[in-house]
């Protein structure tokens, strides 16, 4: 007889929607996170964008699951009370070149089910009065919100154990065992969610290695230079330096995109700063003249050989890994629990009675999420001009 139905691996973002899905279905379930606090990695570090998928490669199992978030966030959110805006994104184009590009990616957009809609250089002005692109792509459903608090508002209610760090999994009567220094745990099923660390419960065959993202935040109420999310022109790589506006007023530019093989150093290197301040000036000119207050980075867990390593483990067989959610995980983590729940069921944890809707939360701290984070890090003397 195991201890839990399910034991989650990591209070991140993808382990608190697993964790939530599981206990709306009924099930008795344990969050295991070795910091001491939720949410404490990648899912704290990012943009805060919720991305539609618009710009996604069609028929990816990445882009279905950005998509079937898609159709359940607004209701979830609203029920959690967690906090977002839809300003909607522009993605600019400021050459020929890059307008040329625009109809394939409308056409893309439209094959993930996204609606967009070309704007000449007078509607993008219109829409964006400091912009000066020669034409752009309007797509409506991009939102905001505050990463951490999805993570701790999803989590609300649910057992979660902090400090308790899973160092192996094995296989089991009826389960997985889980250890750690405290000692071991067991359950039915166990869903690694373990982020930059996920390579780490146990020999499975893949990897992961971080990729840091820089950011810069302007000062207080620059957020209202701008009406929308600006992306630029993607490329294979990455999707760019971002210009977005943020919920507490604040307007950010990022992130960067450099591999490296630490995966404890959260600190932005002052050498990319300038040049994120002056990629945001191209973007919105206004930008120039004013000042970068705050930075901090990101670390995007890459899997290899691919990212979205979501699949039981052929070692220890009810472990099923979401692994690798590289760049788009607050965009497709309640799309992969839906999945994973599924999967569980398929793979034999017995359907239960619906559980009780969760309390509502109590309310919202109003720090921004990466000032939280860099309570925790070190961040250069800052830092102004391009
Ligand atoms: C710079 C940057 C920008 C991004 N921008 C966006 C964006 O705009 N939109 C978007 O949708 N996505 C974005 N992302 C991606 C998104 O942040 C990630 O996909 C997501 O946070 C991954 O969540 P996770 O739960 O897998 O990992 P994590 O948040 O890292 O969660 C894993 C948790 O597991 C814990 N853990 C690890 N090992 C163990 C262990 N052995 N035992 C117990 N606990 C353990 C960790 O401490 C951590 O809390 C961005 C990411 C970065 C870095």
């Amino acid at each position: 007889m195991t201890e839990f139905d399910v034991i989650v691996v990591g209070a991140g973002l993808v382990g608190a929607a697993v964790a939530y899905d599981l206990r709306r279905a009924g099930y008795d379930v344990l969050v295991l996170e070795r910091e001491q606090e939720l949410g404490a990695g990648v899912s704290r570090s990012n943009s805060g964008v919720l991305h539609t998928g618009f710009d996604s490669p069609p028929g990816t199992f990445e882009t279905q699951m950005i998509r079937d978030q898609a159709g359940r966030w607004p209701h979830i959110f609203d029920e959690l009370k967690i906090p977002y805006r839809v300003p909607g994104a522009l993605l600019l184009a400021h050459t020929d070149d890059e307008a040329a590009q625009l109809a394939d990616l409308a056409q893309k957009a439209a094959l993930n089910g996204v609606q967009t809609k070309i704007l000449d250089e007078r509607a993008t002005r219109a829409a964006e009065p400091h912009s000066h692109a020669r034409a752009s792509l309007h797509i409506p459903s991009e939102a905001i919100t505050d990463p951490y608090e999805v993570v701790t508002r999803l989590l609300h209610g649910i057992e979660v154990r902090l400090g308790w760090k899973v160092e192996s999994t094995e296989t089991a009567e009826d389960g997985v065992r889980v250890w750690g220094p405290q000692g071991s745990l067991t359950a039915r099923f166990v869903v690694n969610c373990a982020g930059l660390f996920a390579d780490e419960l146990g020999e499975e065959g893949f990897s992961i290695t971080p990729r840091r993202g820089e950011f810069v935040v302007f000062g207080e109420g620059t957020a209202r230079l701008i009406q929308h999310i600006l992306l630029p022109v993607p490329n294979a790589f990455t999707k760019g330096v971002l210009v977005f506006p943020t919920l507490y007023g604040y307007l950010c530019a990022g992130p960067t995109a450099v591999d490296q093989h630490d995966k404890s150093d959260w600190t932005p290197h002052l050498s990319a700063l300038p040049a994120l301040h002056q990629k945001a000036s191209e973007v919105l000119p206004i930008l120039e003249g004013e000042r970068v207050e705050d930075a901090w980075a990101g670390l995007r867990p890459v899997g290899q050989p691919h990212n979205y390593i979501c699949e039981f483990s052929s070692r220890v067989p009810r472990l099923l890994h979401l692994a690798g959610i590289r760049s788009t995980g607050l965009s497709s983590c309640l799309g992969l629990s839906a999945w994973a729940l599924t999967q569980l069921i398929e793979h034999g944890l017995p359907v239960k009675a619906p559980g009780n809707a969760p309390e509502p939360p109590p309310s919202r701290s109003g720090t921004p999420w990466w000032q939280r984070l860099n309570r925790f890090r070190e961040v250069p003397a800052l830092v102004s001009r391009p």
